[in-house]
């Protein structure tokens, strides 16, 4: 079996890069592999993807176990409960959904020593109604002077889910507000962008993401 979708996915990815100036490679495709079984990433994993994004940690934990052997490096995009902290701060290489300092401070406390620093992001909330997920633009810059002081994490950037959109430009205004109150911050840490799925990721990789978040366009519809 192929995974059929991956070569379209990665044309669509490039030829927006193109269209929209990016430099090639700007953008990289994390592939979201939450309800999906250990089987199918192993399969995504032999046509060439590395970076997978999961949802659920125990889900999550299970599979990492099929897949040891595999040099996987694992994403964590979903809610964070203070009783999953150790274990995103042992089993994951990212974590883009951060938006309480007192989670951050536990994923720095619990991150194991003989690991490099937890790269995080910062979820930000660029469509107030919809979600309860992320900060506010206007905490972004306490928050990230916050999370700026804990040792053993590593600040990559932002990370959005914005509410569905029908058009192309619609999809890229809230995109546009946030990338453009990040670089006003002008801070050398904050270079990752994490916004962009399988619905409107060409708006997003208009807009500046480096990470595009895809689960359905890339592996099907979830049950
Ligand atoms: C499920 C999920 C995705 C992937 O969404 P698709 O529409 O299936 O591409 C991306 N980001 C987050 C945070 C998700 O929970």
């Amino acid at each position: 079996m192929m995974l059929a979708a991956l070569q379209p996915i990665q044309q669509q990815i490039r030829r927006a890069e193109i269209a929209h100036r990016r430099t090639e490679n700007a953008v990289n495709l994390l592939a979201v592999s939450k309800t999906k079984p250990a089987s199918l990433i192993a399969l995504a994993y032999r046509a060439g993807l590395r970076h997978f994004g999961e949802n659920y940690v125990q889900e999550a934990l299970a599979k990492q176990a099929c897949l040891s052997a595999f040099d996987i490096t694992w994403h964590f995009i979903g809610p964070i409960q203070s009783n999953k902290t150790k274990a995103l701060a042992t089993h994951f290489d990212w974590v883009h959904s951060v938006d309480e300092l007192k989670i951050a401070e536990r994923l720095s406390v619990q991150r194991p020593s003989h690991l490099a620093p937890l790269n995080v992001c910062i979820q930000v909330n660029i469509s107030n109604e919809t979600s309860k997920s992320g900060i506010t633009l206007a905490q972004l810059p306490q928050f990230v002077a916050e999370i700026e002081t804990l040792p053993n994490l590593a600040l990559r950037g932002v990370m959005a889910i914005p509410a569905p959109q029908s058009t192309f430009n619609a999809q890229r205004e809230p995109y546009r507000q946030l990338v453009t109150q990040v670089n006003a911050l002008n801070h050398p840490l904050l270079t990752e962008f994490s916004f962009g799925m399988s619905d409107d990721l060409d708006a997003a990789i208009a807009e500046g993401a480096t990470w595009v978040r895809i689960g359905t366009a890339l592996f099907g519809a979830r049950n």
